[in-house]
């Protein structure tokens, strides 16, 4: 190369940014599979039926172990969708497991559809219940289980057309928000053979989520004094109500003597009956939470001898039982990486005007800025802070399979959770385009997890690394769970 030519090479070279700027290549998106494109039509092929069932589990707005229709509807639409569906699994009449396919890999897909009790919404951004003091979606749930659903059924489309080998699993979940649906599956042995878990949740961000959830042990604690006549033979009894007050009171000096992490919440759930007669029986409902699961056990042991304490002041007899609570979400990055390909691929969520328009009038509603909803895909966050104050049963099932996690808003920012507002945004359009979204996402993820073995291997790696010495104990009671009676 002469002298003067390498000079015009580099003029050229310093030329080709102003070039490029001058005149832009059209606009492409990276190429991707035909089968991720063919998932992502699949989904928007069967907008109307998957809105349709969120509607419907949104108006039944079953609380815990009680999802009798929300379940049914879910499990007989895959059962129309050619999944095999075996219901009533692990002892919990409202829970199923959808499978298509044979071999592996195996891809399970989490759905929810239990309701929160009381917080009864019309679909409006004024607060009015639908029904007074009944259940409402304050968490979306309504949402989660239809939208995993829908990915589920993208991806027995294409195995059944030749397209991808292997098995998908859609888990239909209960009682998330009381007892744990998912601990007892995770007992029954129902992920043993999965590869690799998808789960989204609804929230006021897209996100591919990196930041773990709380450890929480839930427990109750009884004693069991003796009645008597509060005023006649008050010397005669011994009240369980004294050994509350001193359990309460233990409990809320152990606040100052724990770390900040730690969150400490409880009811009575029993205070006597009446004033006139000593309380014979009393007791607390209460939840410990932490970061970690190992914090949770030592904060339990001494939240037991505060309750023995109590007891032996009061003269009474004192007991705790566990009830439940979940492990802290193991974060999976390698899976968090593919989760954040796709939702970046799909870019942001599709809100419309009206939509816009309806997130304001709640946030106005709720006294906040009106911003209206965020749609935009968060970066990935490789430093995420410590949880934040949050428990779910995914995090059991995380410690079992490596669990995939997205969060996709389906409701304003700063307008409160499992309130009136999360409940009228997932009966709306505004809760639909988040569905349909997180389906979508869900849906091109798995394609990626059955056409990439490396993606796997790699998601499993990181797994076997982080859980080698662990013995996972779920926190829940030997014997059936608590299922109530019709
Ligand atoms: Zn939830």
């Amino acid at each position: 190369m002469s002298r003067s030519s390498r000079i015009a090479a580099v003029v050229g070279l310093l030329l080709l940014p102003t070039l490029a700027v001058a005149k832009p290549a059209p606009a492409r998106k990276p190429k991707v599979s035909p089968n991720k494109e063919a998932a992502v039509a699949s989904v928007e092929t069967h907008r109307a039926a998957l809105t349709g069932l969120a509607d419907q589990v949104w108006r039944f707005a079953e609380t815990a172990l009680r999802e009798t229709r929300s379940s049914k509807v879910l499990a007989d639409w895959a059962e129309a969708q050619g999944f095999h569906v075996e219901r009533g699994v692990a002892g919990m009449p409202t829970a199923f497991v959808a499978t298509f396919g044979q071999g592996a890999p195996v891809i399970g897909v989490l759905g929810e559809f239990d309701a929160l009790p009381g917080i009864s919404q019309k679909a409006q951004p004024e607060k009015e219940p639908l029904e007074v003091d009944a259940p409402g979606h304050g968490c979306g749930h309504n949402l989660f289980g239809a939208a995993s659903l829908g990915a589920a059924t993208a991806i027995k489309e294409l195995i059944q057309a030749g397209k991808l080998q292997g098995t998908i699993r859609f888990y239909g979940t209960p009682a998330e928000e009381s007892v744990g649906g998912k601990l007892y599956m995770v007992r029954e042995g129902l992920f043993k053979d999965v590869d690799v878990v998808l789960v989204w949740h609804p929230s006021v961000e897209v996100r591919a989520d990196t930041r773990s959830t709380q450890a929480l042990v839930d427990f109750l604690v009884e004693f069991r004094g003796t009645a008597s006549h509060a005023a006649f033979d008050p010397w005669n009894g011994r009240s369980a109500l004294d050994a509350v007050e001193l359990f309460t009171h233990g409990l809320n000096l152990m606040r100052e003597h724990v770390k900040p992490s730690v969150r400490m919440h409880y009811v009575i759930k029993d205070g006597g009956d009446v004033p006139n007669v000593v309380p014979g029986h009393a007791a607390v409902w209460g939840w410990v939470r932490d970061t970690e699961h190992a914090s949770v056990d030592e904060l339990l042991l001494r939240v037991r001898k505060i309750a023995e304490g109590a007891a032996l002041a009061a003269g009474v007899e004192g007991s705790l039982r566990v009830q439940s609570g979940d492990y802290e979400m193991l974060v999976n990055r390698a899976g968090a990486r593919l989760l954040q390909s796709n939702l970046e691929w799909l870019g942001p969520v599709p809100f419309t005007e009206k939509d816009q328009e309806f997130a304001k009038l709640l946030q106005r509603s709720a006294g906040v800025v009106e911003k209206g909803l965020d749609g935009s895909v968060q970066p990935i966050d490789e430093n995420p802070g410590p949880p934040e104050g949050g428990s779910t049963d995914v995090a059991d099932v995380s410690w079992n399979v490596p669990t995939l996690h997205l969060s996709v808003t389906t409701a304003p920012a700063n307008t409160a959770w499992h309130a009136w507002p999360v409940v009228a945004c997932a009966g709306t359009t505004v809760g639909h385009a988040g569905m349909v979204y997180a389906s979508k996402t869900l849906a091109a993820t798995a394609v990626d997890l059955f056409e990439d073995p490396a993606r796997r291997v790699a998601i499993r790696k990181e797994f076997d690394e982080k859980t080698k010495g662990v013995t996972y104990k779920g926190y829940i009671p030997d014997g059936p769970p608590p299922v109530p009676q019709p």
